[in-house]
């Protein structure tokens, strides 16, 4: 007899931390939206060239090779970038050189499920929560009641793209290819030998998608769902579109090159809401401890940090830490979050008003 039979299957259980009635209640308010803006120009430019001056020599890490076609990156390559909500570029070393999205691809697709099916049924369907596991842990699986912790590690993420609309596999991949060109503000590609290589190795996404299905936590067919996300993590950028689309999710959902609306503001809201507890996956809290702010990374090397109202910063370099996130990337965010003031935590306390008289 399986002992699976102990367990509660499809029935959704309420996501940890819920509390009923206080937070829809807070919902209903009308939003006040505070928002500052980056230092002078002059200073994000010299900043940005220090931190890659000082990290390029760093070679601590490694470069992913679990999916074989990324064991060939070139470790050297370093790359940033920013662009500012107003708009204005700053890039230095290799960020014109393509690499492929991989992880940073999930805070878009969740964003574009979330702008297609609102807020509280993907909260519902997907969870929001850290896992505290590795990306493609199976064990989180089975020990979180509501078996996908969030959608920044596989299992939610790909129950996400399950969710993704589309008649057939084609539309749906059509439907993330598309959205996540808008927020690059280009057309976006798949590079097709790295989309093969991680195909024919793909045992363990298959496995956690199979898995989800039996627990009802997946919403299409498993091994399509897990075909869509292998492809959207093939998707090529350069470290330049990786700072637009992190403009873009600083921008309340409008990228900020393009002018187009994306996504609307109470997706996105939410989206770094899901980037700050769980992007940097079982780093996530040491994360956001140092640098302060929502980021995602992936082991193509590309990380993302969303500057809420500011602007989006963007990192490319091959050499993970044992979690898979890029070191010299990690480095160079946690310098420029200090120098250029970016902490969302961070507050100078006002001066107290001087007596009257
Ligand atoms: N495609 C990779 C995977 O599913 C993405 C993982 C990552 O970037 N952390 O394993």
């Amino acid at each position: 007899m399986s002992t699976r039979a102990s367990v509660p299957v499809n029935v959704p259980e309420p996501p940890l931390g819920h509390i009923p009635g206080a937070l829809s209640a807070a919902a209903a308010q009308p939003q006040r939206i505070s928002t500052g803006s980056l230092p002078d120009p002059g200073l994000v430019r010299r900043l940005l060239d220090e931190a890659h001056r000082r990290f390029a020599p760093v070679q601590d890490g490694a470069v992913a090779n679990y999916i074989p076609a990324l064991a060939a990156a070139d470790p050297d390559r370093f790359g940033l970038a920013i662009v500012s909500a107003t708009g204005e570029r700053y890039a230095v070393g290799d960020a014109r050189h393509p690499f492929t999205i991989q992880s940073v691809s999930k805070p878009f697709v969740f964003a574009l499920v979330a702008n297609a099916l609102g807020h509280e049924e993907v909260k519902q369907l997907l969870g929001v929560n850290n896992s505290g596991l590795p990306f493609d842990s199976v064990i989180a699986v089975e020990l979180n009641p509501g078996r996908t912790a969030n959608p920044m590690v596989n299992a939610g993420a790909i129950a996400t793209t399950s969710l993704v609309p589309g008649a057939d596999a084609a539309a749906k991949w059509e439907f993330v290819r598309a959205g996540l060109s808008r927020f690059a503000g280009r057309e976006l590609a798949m590079d097709d030998e790295v989309y093969e290589s991680e195909s024919r190795t793909n045992d363990r996404n298959e496995g956690i998608a199979r898995l989800l299905k039996g627990y009802g936590r997946i919403y299409s067919d498993p091994l399509e769902a897990t075909d869509v996300y292998t492809r959207q993590c093939s998707l090529l950028v350069t470290t330049e579109d990786l700072a637009v689309m992190s403009a873009t999710l600083a921008d309340g959902g409008v990228n900020p090159i393009t002018r187009e609306r994306v996504i609307d503001a109470d997706s996105c809201k939410r989206t770094l809401a899901v980037l700050a507890t769980a992007g940097m996956y079982e780093r996530s809290g040491e994360w956001l401890y140092e640098v302060g702010l929502p980021a995602k990374s992936g082991v193509g090397g590309g990380i993302i940090t969303v500057i809420p109202g500011k602007g989006g910063l963007a990192s490319y370099s091959p050499l993970l830490d044992d979690a898979g996130n890029s070191v010299r990337g990690t480095l160079a965010t946690a310098f420029l979050s200090t120098t250029l003031g970016l902490n969302v935590f961070a507050s100078a306390p006002l001066p107290f008003p001087e007596p009257t008289p």
